[in-house]
């Protein structure tokens, strides 16, 4: 599996520096956000190191599909209310652009009361 040693994410995935685990399975990891914008904050990786959303290929399909699949199911584990008087916000920034500043893909899932911090 692809891995970048000056990756943050990549480090954090092979438990070399700690996080707040959410979920883990062979190819994905969810932990909160550090610096949370909402009451709940996590973000989802996956485990290989795939640069932004830019940088999928055809063979990460099945992989994104099982990441956005799995956003609902642990926003309801994580204290997110119901759709759809609740519900959540899915974000993922790509490139300068984007906002991106952390280069491995990773979903943010944000929900809770509002106001949020952000957003
Ligand atoms: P983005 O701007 O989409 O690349 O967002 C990167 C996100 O990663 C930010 O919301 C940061 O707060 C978060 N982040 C950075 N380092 C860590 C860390 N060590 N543990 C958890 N979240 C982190």
């Amino acid at each position: 599996m692809a891995s970048d040693p000056n990756c943050i994410f990549c480090k954090i995935a092979a438990g070399a520096i700690p996080s707040r685990k959410v979920h883990e399975d062979d190819e994905i990891l969810a932990f909160h956000d550090i610096a949370p914008w909402a009451p709940v904050h996590f973000l989802l990786i996956p485990k290989e190191h795939i640069a932004s959303l830019a940088n999928a290929e055809p063979r990460h399909e099945a992989l994104l599909g099982r990441m956005m699949a799995l956003a609902p199911k642990l926003a309801l584990e994580q204290g997110c209310e119901p759709y759809p008087a609740g519900g959540f916000r899915v974000m993922v920034n790509t490139g300068a652009h984007g906002g991106q500043e952390v280069h491995h893909l990773h979903l943010h899932v944000m929900g809770g009361p509002r106001p949020w911090a952000k957003g």
